[in-house]
């Protein structure tokens, strides 16, 4: 078992807060993996597997288990049953960047929108990663999992994933009862074969974020850059030298909301209304059938709401800090929480618990955090 010496969680993870695990293991390959997590399970350990800390808050106690890093890497290319795709295969802790520089050199689209986003492809699932209105849920094949439930490795299809706006089955925080606790060990997409050339972009999001108009024409490489661009002028691209990074990301996620509450926020407030549920199919037994079907009931769809512009609303600008706090709102951003240098998880903690208190008093909703909580509470 390559097991090492426990760091402070505080040097593996983008919020830079945490301490040093009970027990560490660094595995590199599927197998170690594997053997790995049985073993830790098997002990009865807490665990946590992690990827590129990108997407968690670990509070300042130290982590009383075993944390399990996924370092596996590798692309394997095959052919899709898809007419015009190509399918790749790859291992959980390949670099997701990385991964997407190779999809735009080999001229396969689907995923290029989402350059710049840190962490792993093993963890892409975990929240179905998106930006500029591209998510992974629109390229996702399937995924090889290790199952807490029955030990097994299986494959599971993209629609049993339960993926939703930054959710999945396999998103939770710790200590709350997980949908399905399991470690990914390999993640499958199709990506189209659109070449080198130039063609239009799809999705008026990412025009608007790039500044493009409608049918504008440009290559893969081109939007990749410019996506590039566009999140460092944000800081959302990890930079060491600059601490507006120091951060998960999007902090809160944008509200999903009913649409009557959406109409009591202000008219300036961004909403985007989500695609309503399909109606479920009716069955109706043989002996209670009476020759008439009721109609589907009508379904509002729900609406998306800016948490950024809820908060900068609510009084607290970019860059805002409580007194004598080590924690901020980025500069840049408005939705990122910052560690400004050796803050604790208690300080960005209490930043966040004043930021939802004041947009909940202002337009009376609690917004939500979009990392993994360990070993923390808001
Ligand atoms: C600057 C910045 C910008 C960001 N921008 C975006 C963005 O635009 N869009 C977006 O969606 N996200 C964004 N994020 C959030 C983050 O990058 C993603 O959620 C990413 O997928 C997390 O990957 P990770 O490897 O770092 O996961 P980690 O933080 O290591 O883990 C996150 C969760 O996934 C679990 N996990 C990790 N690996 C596995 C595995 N193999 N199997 C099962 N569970 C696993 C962990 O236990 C934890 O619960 C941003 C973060 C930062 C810091």
């Amino acid at each position: 078992m390559p097991e090492v010496t426990p760091v402070p969680l505080s040097t593996l993870t983008t919020l830079r807060t945490g301490g040093a695990p009970t027990r560490m293991i660094d595995a590199l390959t599927t197998e170690e993996l594997v053997a790995a997590v049985r073993d830790t399970w098997a002990s009865g350990d807490d665990w946590l597997v992690l990827g590129g800390g990108s997407n968690l808050f670990v509070g300042d106690q130290p982590f009383d288990g075993t944390v399990v890093r996924v370092r596996t890497s590798g692309i394997e290319r095959t052919p899709s049953p898809r007419s015009g795709f190509a399918r790749l295969r790859v291992q959980a802790g390949h670099d997701w960047d990385a991964l997407v520089a190779f999809a735009v050199a080999e001229g396969l689209a689907g995923i290029e929108a989402m350059s710049g986003i840190p962490g792993t492809v093993g963890a892409a699932p975990v929240q179905n990663v998106g930006a500029y209105g591209q998510e992974i849920a629109q390229t996702l094949v399937e995924v090889e999992l290790l199952d807490e439930a029955t030990g097994d490795v299986s494959t599971v299809p993209a629609a049993e994933l339960g993926l939703g706006f930054r959710t999945s089955v396999f998103k939770h925080h710790y200590g709350s009862v997980a949908a399905r606790p399991a470690v990914i060990l390999s993640v499958t997409f199709d990506l189209e074969e659109v070449g080198a050339g130039e063609r239009e972009v799809v999705g008026s999001q990412l025009r608007r974020a790039l500044g493009l108009a409608d049918g504008a024409a440009v290559s893969l490489a081109w939007v990749r850059d410019h996506v590039l661009a566009v999140r460092r002028s944000k800081g959302m691209v990890l930079d060491d030298a600059d601490p507006d990074t120091y951060s998960a990301g999007s902090f809160f996620q944008n509200a999903v909301v009913s649409a009557s509450f959406a109409r009591t926020l202000p008219a300036e407030c961004p909403q985007w209304p989500m695609t309503p549920d399909i109606d479920p199919v009716t069955i109706i037994p043989l002996s209670a059938y009476d020759g008439v079907v009721a109609p589907p009931a009508s379904v509002a769809a729900d609406v998306k709401v800016s948490a950024a512009w809820l908060i900068e609303n609510s009084g607290l600008r970019k860059g805002f800090k409580l007194p004598r706090s080590r924690a901020a709102l980025s500069t840049k951003h408005a939705l990122a929480l910052t560690n400004r240098g050796q803050g604790t998880a208690e300080e960005l903690a209490e930043l966040a618990r004043f930021i939802q208190g004041r947009v909940q008093s202002e337009f009376g909703l609690v917004l939500q955090p979009e990392p993994v909580l360990v070993g923390i509470e808001l």
